[in-house]
């Protein structure tokens, strides 16, 4: 079967790869010109993503484009520890990198193992049995259309059109990364502080940067206003949240320079409808959680292993799309959750201690 896939991130190059190993003739179409949007963030890839990456032997340029993630520190207003965990090593344990080294890796696998990706083609929209159209005016056939195309979805809306929109969290999250000298250590492991308005997270990589987020509560803004604060302006709104605490964040924020990069946080708790006879969406497309849980890519990464499952094993695209469904659906819903209710929470055991098997056959 053909299968288009609108989306080179992390749900699509991966869809890909499953559905290639499953038989099937996948086709990637990215909007980005290279890489994918977001660039500017980082992330950490659970046990259970490196789990599903390692079910279709995918885990190798993962690994080497990451550094380990150790464990979690969370520290209270007055600077005092109020709770740790070491991140479970009997799993093989979670990766940290930004989210362009994580497409990079992802795409250069997918193309190593003679996916085509094609990029610069932004999905307008589709017919049912499949013509998709894309922004440039040209078209492409085939059987079934794959909407990874992330948070704010095309696919999901032609789908279904009455399809609920991303949620705003009412946090800004605000990334940065520096070298700066004299810093507080924390190799691999996320130090994360409450302070007294905002949350704070940093980590040290293997070769001394700094990687830091801020999660600030604020009124939301037009996509246009965000994309016109400069790093200076992003720089400036974490400063303030941490001012005055007695908590090392306003200084390691003081201490980057225009390597920093902010937007607002959006979720998706509930898309009623996942597919019809030709389409279905995976990732961010059907269910987005806010980044407290840390789990929106490792969620993404099984998704796509589960769909290439179930389009290997079921006689057709309606019965392989009902049985993701119903093996997909409560598990990411549930992360949504919990992510929602969360602010400095990291992920938990449920969400992470779960395994993939790509020879289980999956039935109706
Ligand atoms: C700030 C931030 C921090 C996060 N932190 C974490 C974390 O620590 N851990 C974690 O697991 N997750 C985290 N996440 C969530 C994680 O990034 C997403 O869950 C994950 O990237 C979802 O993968 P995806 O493939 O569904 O979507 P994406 O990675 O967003 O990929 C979608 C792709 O589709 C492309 N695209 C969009 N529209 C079209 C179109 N019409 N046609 C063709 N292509 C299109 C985009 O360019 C993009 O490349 C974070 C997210 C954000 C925003």
């Amino acid at each position: 079967m053909r299968v288009l896939i609108a989306g080179g991130g992390v749900a699509g190059t991966v869809t890909a790869m499953a559905l290639r190993l499953a038989g099937h003739e996948p086709v990637v179409f990215e909007a980005h010109p290279s890489g994918g949007a977001d660039a500017g963030a980082f992330l950490t890839v659970m046990h259970n993503g490196m789990d599903a990456l390692r079910a279709i032997d995918a885990e190798t340029p993962v690994i080497e484009a990451s550094f380990a993630a150790l464990g979690v520190e969370v520290i209270a207003p007055d600077g005092t520890t109020v709770g740790s965990r070491t991140f479970d090593r009997e799993l093989d344990g979670p990766r940290t990198l930004t989210r362009a080294a994580l497409y990079r890796a992802l795409q250069q696998e997918a193309e190593r193992r003679g996916i085509a990706i094609v990029r610069g083609k932004r999905l307008v929209s589709a017919t049912g049995n499949i013509t998709a159209t894309f922004q440039d005016g040209t078209t492409e056939s085939g059987d079934v259309l794959v909407g990874a195309d992330g948070l704010h979805s095309v696919v999901r809306t032609l789908i279904d059109p009455t399809a609920e929109p991303p949620r705003y969290t009412g946090l800004t999250i605000v990334y940065g990364y520096t070298r700066a000298e004299g810093l507080p250590a924390a190799p691999g492991v996320y130090r994360m502080f409450r302070g007294s308005r905002a949350a704070f997270g940093y980590t040290t990589a293997p070769d001394g940067a700094t990687f830091w987020f801020a999660r600030v509560p604020d009124a939301e803004r037009s996509r246009a206003e965000i994309a016109a604060v400069t790093p200076e302006g992003w720089r400036e709104f974490a400063h303030a949240a941490f001012v005055g605490d007695p908590l090392p964040c306003a200084a390691i924020v003081a201490a980057t320079g225009d390597d920093v990069h902010g937007g607002h946080s959006y979720d998706l708790p509930a898309t009623r409808v996942w597919s019809t006879s030709s389409m279905v969406l995976a990732g961010d497309a059907a269910h987005a959680a806010s980044p407290a849980a840390g789990q929106g890519a490792s969620m993404a990464l099984e998704d796509a292993v589960v769909l290439g499952q179930c389009l290997r094993d079921l006689p057709d695209a309606p019965a392989a799309f009902a049985a993701y469904d119903r093996l997909r659906r409560a598990r990411v819903e549930k992360l949504v959750a919990v992510s929602a209710g969360s602010d400095v929470g990291a992920s938990q055991g449920w969400a992470y201690r779960h395994h993939l098997d790509w020879s289980a056959r999956i039935t109706a």
